[in-house]
């Protein structure tokens, strides 16, 4: 019998990964990898590995999920190593958790190896801490992935009202239904939002507005996924220690006054 690793790739910069995180990437046979890891990650694998790509856009997954489940069980029972390699955390939005259900079904053994969430990381590198003492003592990771009318269970008024500080994951597209929402049940329109594209990432880009101008702000500059939404007054601390961006500024005009 294999066993299989449910690893958490971090957010992007290929140095986010844990270090157990890299051993498992190292010891395995076979690694089935998502779409949003740092493909970097996988030169580390061993030469003979089989690397397996398990998804391409969102809702259009090259094999589907039922199909993932049974291929961990299947390697685990021909005695492999598997590494289920998954970007950020594999339990924040990212179905780990029901791979490790089937796994314990099955009786297959399994270790689950937790990974650094976009939802702080990409804030992080944009200088924006989700708490800090004077700005955010509370912090909640959301789906901004759900339909307006319908499958709507987010608790919006709790949201808008209790939390500090909002991370909000894969809600570009629904970015006017989720202000309005927030608008609705009393945020305040002032309150400072960033969008953060491809947070760690050398492409990295952030856009600042507030719930009322970042609708239009997205629009006009074309953010696209992944982005994660962050909302909170903590998001004016990036006018201080913004490090990321510009430190990438400041190497790119290094490399202009080279040329
Ligand atoms: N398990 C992942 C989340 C997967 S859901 C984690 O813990 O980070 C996919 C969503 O995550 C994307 O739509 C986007 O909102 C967010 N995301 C993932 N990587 C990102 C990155 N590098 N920068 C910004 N957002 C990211």
């Amino acid at each position: 019998m294999g066993k299989v690793y449910i690893v958490g790739a971090g957010p992007g910069d290929v140095e986010l990964i844990t270090l157990k995180g890299l051993r498992c990437i190292k010891e395995a046979d076979v690694i089935l990898y998502d779409r949003l890891i740092n493909r970097e990650l996988l030169s580390y694998a061993k030469p003979n590995a089989q690397l397996i790509f398990c998804g391409k856009l969102p809702n259009r997954h090259a094999m589907i999920q039922e199909h993932i489940n049974h291929s961990l069980v299947q390697y685990a029972k021909q005695g492999k190593v598997v590494t289920r390699l998954k970007g950020g955390d594999p339990f924040v939005f990212g179905r780990g958790a029901e791979e490790a259900e089937v796994l314990a079904e099955n009786h297959i053994p399994y270790e689950i190896v937790p990974g650094i969430t976009a939802g702080i990381a990409a804030p992080a590198y944009a200088g924006i801490p989700v708490t800090h003492r004077d700005f955010g003592s509370s912090f909640a990771i959301v789906t901004g992935h759900m339909k307006e009318g319908k499958d709507d269970s987010i608790k919006w008024e709790s949201l808008a009202n209790g939390v500090d500080t909002l991370a909000i994951y894969m809600g570009v597209g629904n970015l006017p239904y989720i202000c309005q929402n927030l608008l609705k049940y009393g945020r305040s329109a002032t309150t400072p939002v960033a969008l953060v594209y491809m947070g760690t990432f050398e492409e990295q880009q952030t856009v600042t507005g507030t719930l009322v101008t970042i609708v239009e702000i997205a629009q006009e500059t074309q953010v696209k996924n992944p982005s994660i939404i962050i909302v909170g007054e903590v998001v004016s601390l990036r006018e201080k220690i913004q490090w990321f961006e510009q430190k990438k500024e400041a190497l790119d005009l290094l490399k202009e006054s080279v040329v």
